[in-house]
């Protein structure tokens, strides 16, 4: 779960990382009230999650509070990578002199959370990691030890950070393992932290993205997720208990099992194809989930073929077959169908599905060029 700017920010500060004075508001009537709360110079910032919201227009300085009222009505009114800007946050403007990256996520080579800081900040990580991966720092916590002194100042030294912004940076850096931590993220990123003409360091822009395995136990947490901008799909799916994932391909895919999607979806790209989702029904799934999950696949636009790939073991063939015929029913769908159906009950659900408008597969080869051939043939 991804957390917006303006909560990721909060709870660095909770964590005695410094942000600017500001607040989020959802008309430009609010945002005018707070800027003048905050008096001076305000920056407005676009609270949608992705990233580059300054090079596409969705950050912008104020001079006053009328100003800041004419920016937000027009970056409220904004879409942003293609997704509509419901709230902004209004921020007091500092004063940039240096911008630097600073951030922790989980290394799974080194089975550690990394530590990495670059004196590049403001601009995206994956860019300078491209350009000058050199200029990328990277020290790895130990989880049972925490972080150390010596690894903040290593990373300072590191960066070309001068001396008396030490002290400060180390704070900052702790501020945000702790955070990273105690929230059970799997990313905690400030960039750009920024050396202020004034000398000061503090947290311009944040952004977390949280364990969603672990949000049973943060319910403060799990509250702040924003239903507006998840894709309509996922939404849909989380309610029926079902694990979907959108990607870019046009091959649908409805699989039991994580271990056996991804293997779907690795066969698939095995033979040119590319998979428009993840989609795992999950054990012992019936009918009404079966039936949502198809809908939800048939929903998407971009889909040329479905791949329906069942092992039945206590899911039931049958169960799953019964499924399919009742979306089938409702949604009518324009697409080619590949199924290969096998395990429990594989008989009695082939014999449900016959008559149904399906390509038929006996394995998961088989199955794979069938769907790919036929999202090609699609696409024509
Ligand atoms: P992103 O583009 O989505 O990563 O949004 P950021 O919050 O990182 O802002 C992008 C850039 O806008 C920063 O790197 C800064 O250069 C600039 N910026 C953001 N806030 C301020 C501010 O208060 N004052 C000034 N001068 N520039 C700012
Ligand atoms: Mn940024």
């Amino acid at each position: 779960m991804k957390l917006h700017e303006y909560q990721s920010k909060r709870i660095f500060a909770k964590y005695g990382v410094p942000i600017p004075n500001g607040k989020v508001a959802a008309t430009s009537t609010e945002a005018k009230k707070i800027a003048e709360d905050i008096g001076g110079r305000v920056v407005i910032k676009s609270q949608v999650l992705v990233g580059g919201r300054g090079k596409a227009g969705g950050i912008k300085l104020a001079k006053n509070a009328t100003e800041a009222e004419e920016i937000a009505t027009q970056i409220l009114s904004m879409e942003i990578k293609g997704l509509p800007v419901r709230k902004v946050l209004i921020d007091k403007a500092v004063s940039i002199n240096k911008e630097i990256y600073l951030g922790i996520t989980n290394d799974r080579m080194a089975r550690k959370p990394v530590l990495m800081a670059s004196s590049e900040g403001g601009i995206e990580i994956e860019e300078v990691a491209r350009t000058s991966p050199e200029k990328i720092i990277k020290v790895h916590i130990d989880p049972l030890l925490g972080l150390r002194d010596y690894q903040t100042r290593d990373l300072a030294s590191g960066i070309n950070l001068p001396q008396k912004h030490w002290r400060s940076f180390a704070k900052i850096t702790h501020g945000l393992w702790q955070a990273y931590k105690n929230s059970d993220a799997t990313l905690a990123e400030i960039n750009p932290l920024v050396i202020t003409d004034e000398g000061e360091l503090i947290a311009v822009d944040g952004k977390m993205v949280l364990d969603d395995n672990s949000l049973f136990r943060h319910p403060d947490l799990a509250e702040m997720r924003d239903l507006d901008i998840e894709a309509a799909e996922e939404i849909e799916a989380r309610k029926y208990g079902l694990s979907y994932i959108k990607l870019d391909g046009n091959i649908g895919c409805l699989v039991n099992g994580a271990g056996l999607a991804m293997t779907t979806m690795d066969v698939i790209k095995l033979y040119g194809g590319e998979p428009a989702n993840f989609l795992d029904i999950g054990g012992g799934a019936g009918a009404t989930k079966v039936a949502a999950a198809l809908r939800i696949i048939l929903s998407e636009p971009n889909i040329k073929a479905v791949l329906i790939n069942i092992f039945g073991g206590i899911t039931r063939v049958d169960e799953v077959a019964k499924g399919i015929l009742q979306s089938l029913d409702e949604v009518k769908p324009k697409v080619p169908i590949v199924a290969r159906l096998v395990g429990t009950n594989a008989k009695e659900g082939r014999k449900i599905l016959t008559g149904a408008n399906m390509i038929t597969a006996e394995t998961l080869t088989d199955a794979a060029h069938k769907a790919v051939d036929a999202a090609i043939g699609g696409a024509k």
